[in-house]
Order: structure tokens, then C-alpha cells, then sequence
């Protein structure tokens, strides 16, 4: 039977002893679909430089605090042989929206990572025309990942000064039609939102198909519109996070960074309510601290190697295991 929004927002609204019983049935949800494996996927921050202004972001546009960077296609080769050679079977490839990198730029990079590495290639470059997306589907890059952040239509616009959450729907559709597995997130605490645009987030990524969903909580950075406004908490985190995973049996949901640094043991807690992905940052040391969406962080001073060795003890902590393989996205047929 299919949880409906109104399901959802229930399981969101749980409190006290009702919390811990969401969380051992998200948990023992994931164990039986998608087994004790955790997927390692090593992300590269290649650049802080962004076109768009989001109101909750510290890479916006107007953030003229913030010192930008780009690596050169090399650099960013060199970082994808070391967190392959560190075990990761994913590569992702994060920036803001810079347009310095093309679709040809970002092609070939796809291309040399895809011939030269045993990996699967996750981008995540934001809002590009069709053309470009098809162009980096050719070149062999496997995930894209394209968060709609929340699914409240007027919410959305606000955040995102000059885009619309119809357009952004269109192009994760856009994705699917061109063979990525798809990933989508949401965030959570934002200002303005209700139990139920959680609910909504997350019956609109079932109805999307996605393959993967992000779900994390806002954390408010001073160097921005929002700096001011209260943050999203570990225990509404974690419940939206045990929801995603009673709806959505085998998608991945990562247990992200940003819940690591609301909470020393964000991760582990995510860990044991339905996540089964980490990100190790492989970002090289002298850029990472530049890449801050939110302040505080965590992982900024450690090398990609104790990034990947952080993950694993996290991994070890929940009683689960690495995965060995891909984590290519199981299809929804199955659920
Ligand atoms: S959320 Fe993405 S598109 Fe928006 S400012 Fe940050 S990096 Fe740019």
C-alpha cells in the first residue's frame, strides 16, 4: 500500500516514544530492500562560482565575502584518481552554476574519468539547457543530481530568485527521458515550511522516480538573506529522512554532511533511520573551506584520505558495511 501525503505528514509529526518507533521501521525497512551496505561516493567541490542567487546559499552570487575558485579539469582528475584509489565506486562533480565549465568542458572530464577509472559518475552543475545534459549523458556520465529543495511552488520562487519549481520539475524529467538515474533532495526547516510540504517533498520525488534523495536540514549562514532565521533540527531531519524510506523503499538516501554538522552524530542517527549513502569530500584541503552552502561545516581540515576513513568508521559505528559496488539505483519495479 502507497503512503499517502497525509500518511507522511502523520509519520513526520511523530513525537517522543512515536520517533523511535518511525526510526527502527525506516531502519529495518532499509535492511530488508536494500541489505547493510553503505555506498562511499567521493565528492569533488570543483567550483565556488555561481550565477544564481538563492537566498539560503553561501555560494550565491552576492556573497562577495566568500573568495571563489575554480580547479582545472587536471586538478579535478587528480582528485577523482584519488578518491577512486581511496575505494570509492562514485565520483561526484559538484559546482555552483559557473558557466566557465561547458557541456564540451564537462564532457571530456566525464570521458577521461569514465575511461580511466572503474567509477560511476555523478553531476551535479545545476540548471543546464537539454542540449547540455544530453551532451553529458553521451559523454558516460551515469547520475545527476538535481535538487527541487522544497516542492512548495511559492516557497521556491522565493528561494530561488528567478527560476520556478515548474521548471526545475521539467528538467528532472528531462533527466530521466535522457537515461541519468536521477537525484533529487529537499531541505529541511526551511522558513514558511509545514509538516506537510515535507510530506509533499517527498510524495513529489516518488512520483518523480528518483533514484536518489538528498534530505538534509537548513542550516541558516549569516552571509546570506536567511542568515537570521531558525535552522532545521536533527529529530524533524530524521523524521523526514525515516518517511522518505517507508515511501520509497530502494531509493538512496545519503545521510548528509550538513546533518554531521547540526549534530556530532548526525550521520550514524541518519545512518540507523534509513540512510544508505555517505559523501566523503575528496575536495583538496586548500579549497574546501571556500565551499561552505552553510557555515560550520564539518570535515573542512580533514585530506580526502581522513574524509574516507571518517565515512567508514561512521559506516563501522551503525554495524553496517561498505558496499562494493556502484549502488546504481534500483528500479522502482521492485518496491
Ligand atoms: S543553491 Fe546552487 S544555484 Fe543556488 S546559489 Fe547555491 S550553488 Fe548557486
Amino acid at each position: 500500500m502507497e503512503l499517502s501525503k497525509e500518511d507522511l505528514a502523520v509519520l513526520i509529526s511523530a513525537e517522543g516514544e512515536e520517533c523511535g518507533a518511525l526510526f527502527q521501521l525506516a531502519d529495518q525497512v532499509r535492511q530488508r530492500y536494500l541489505g547493510e551496505e553503505v555506498h562511499l561516493r567521493g565528492i569533488v567541490e570543483f567550483s565556488n562560482y555561481c550565477r544564481n542567487n538563492c537566498l539560503f546559499c553561501g555560494l550565491r552570487r552576492n556573497n562577495w565575502e566568500l573568495s571563489r575558485y575554480r580547479m582545472a579539469p587536471d586538478e579535478i582528475l587528480e582528485s577523482a584518481h584519488e578518491a577512486a584509489g581511496l575505494g570509492c565506486k562514485t565520483i561526484v562533480l559538484q559546482s555552483g552554476e559557473d558557466e566557465y565549465y561547458t557541456a564540451g568542458i564537462l564532457a571530456e572530464l566525464v570521458h577521461r574519468i569514465k575511461k580511466g577509472l572503474d567509477v560511476a559518475v555523478t553531476l551535479s552543475v545545476g540548471d543546464r539547457p537539454r542540449a547540455d545534459y544530453e551532451t553529458l549523458r553521451q559523454a558516460g556520465a551515469d547520475r545527476y543530481l538535481l535538487k527541487q529543495e522544497t516542492c512548495d511552488p511559492v516557497l521556491f520562487g522565493m528561494l530561488k530568485p528567478g527560476s520556478s519549481l515548474a521548471g526545475r520539475i521539467e528538467k528532472l524529467r528531462w533527466l530521466g527521458e535522457l537515461g541519468f538515474q536521477v537525484g533529487s533532495g529537499n531541505m529541511v526547516g526551511l522558513p514558511g515550511q509545514t509538516v506537510e510540504t515535507l510530506a509533499g517533498d517527498i510524495t513529489l520525488m516518488r512520483e518523480l522516480k528518483v533514484e536518489m534523495a538528498g534530505i538534509g536540514p537548513f542550516i541558516p549562514n549569516s552571509q546570506t538573506p536567511l542568515g537570521n532565521c531558525p535552522g532545521g533540527t536533527l529529530e524533524l531531519t530524521l523524521k523526514t529522512l525515516a518517511a522518505a524510506r517507508l515511501a520509497m523503499r530502494l531509493v538512496h538516501l545519503p545521510a548528509t554532511t550538513a546533518v554531521r554538522t547540526i549534530h556530532p552524530l548526525g550521520r550514524e542517527r541518519a545512518l540507523r533511520s534509513g540512510a544508505n549513502v555517505i559523501m566523503p569530500n575528496m575536495t583538496p584541503l586548500k579549497y574546501r573551506t571556500n565551499y561552505q552552502l552553510y557555515p560550520g561545516k564539518t570535515g573542512l581540515g580533514e585530506t580526502p584520505e581522513e574524509s574516507y576513513a571518517t565515512a567508514v568508521k561512521a559506516v563501522h559505528d551503525a554495524g553496517r558495511k561498505v558496499a562494493s559496488g556502484y549502488g546504481h539505483s534500483l528500479t522502482y519495479a521492485k518496491s
